[in-house]
């Protein structure tokens, strides 16, 4: 398919790009299922086989993106893989070190952007301005990073206390978290939860220092996903609707 490639704008054949790196779904389909909640009540949870994929790129930008894509993906799956270091500060918080900022924070960003101008529903309540959208193409594309607090993305790990294990087979449409002065969207997936302050972090956030920071390191609190509100406020929706029989597993 020819069309209009999103993020360096020349007119190629286009990529069946993943919104959510694919890897991360490869893995739930290995472990268990994957459910696609549907927040309008009334319409049914689907178990999904579907990837969340979309035409974006043309072939050169979407390796371009998967330079820092697999860079973080063989984070989430060992620190160590991308010889960086994880150490527990207590009982509550890892600290990753060593980390690839240019690679994290592009990673980062490119998630952001494509779930941004991606047209399936799972994504319709995921926008950003055009102003903004156009801010992070040119930042994706050229490299040039906006400061730290920008766009920054807080990082907690989730945690499956019952089984001991992180929660990697989860991957949760983002939602978002409209705030006074802007706002926050959240993913789930690869054992994390994603957290993107959007214009930028609030004061608060930005004492707690659960981001990247521009030193390659990250603090990382450790959180029972069971208390992890984004993802709780959807369950009631979620069992609510198995009772009435609306999930077809
Ligand atoms: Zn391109």
């Amino acid at each position: 398919m020819i069309g209009k490639c999103k993020l360096c704008n020349k007119s190629e054949e286009l990529q069946n790009s993943h919104i959510i790196p694919n890897y991360f779904f490869k893995r739930l389909k290995r472990n268990g299922s994957a459910i696609q909640t549907e927040v309008t009540v009334g319409i049914p949870n689907i178990k999904t086989q579907d990837s969340w994929s979309e035409y974006l790129f043309c072939k050169n930008c979407e390796q371009h993106i998967n330079k820092f894509e697999k860079y973080v993906i063989s984070f989430t799956k060992h620190p160590f893989n991308v010889k960086s270091t994880a150490d527990s500060k207590d009982n509550n918080i890892v600290q990753f070190s060593n980390l690839d900022y240019e690679r994290f924070r592009l990673f980062q960003l490119s998630l952001l952007f494509r779930a941004a101008i991606a047209s399936g529903r799972e994504w319709a309540t995921i926008k950003l301005s055009k102003t903004k959208k156009e801010e992070i193409r040119l930042s994706i594309l050229t490299k040039k990073l906006p400061d730290e607090l920008r766009y920054a993305c807080q990082m907690k790990i989730l945690w499956d206390f019952k089984n001991n294990t992180p929660l990697d087979t989860i991957v949760m449409i983002p939602i978002k978290k409209i705030l006074t002065r802007g706002e926050i969207i959240y993913f789930v997936f690869g054992g994390f939860a994603w957290e993107f302050f959007v214009p930028k972090l609030s004061r608060k956030t930005e004492k707690d220092n659960y981001f990247i920071r521009t030193d390659g390191t990250l603090l990382s609190p450790i959180m029972d996903y069971l208390s992890y509100k984004p993802l709780i406020e959807l369950l009631p929706l979620i069992f609510l609707k198995e009772k009435i029989g609306l999930t077809k597993l």
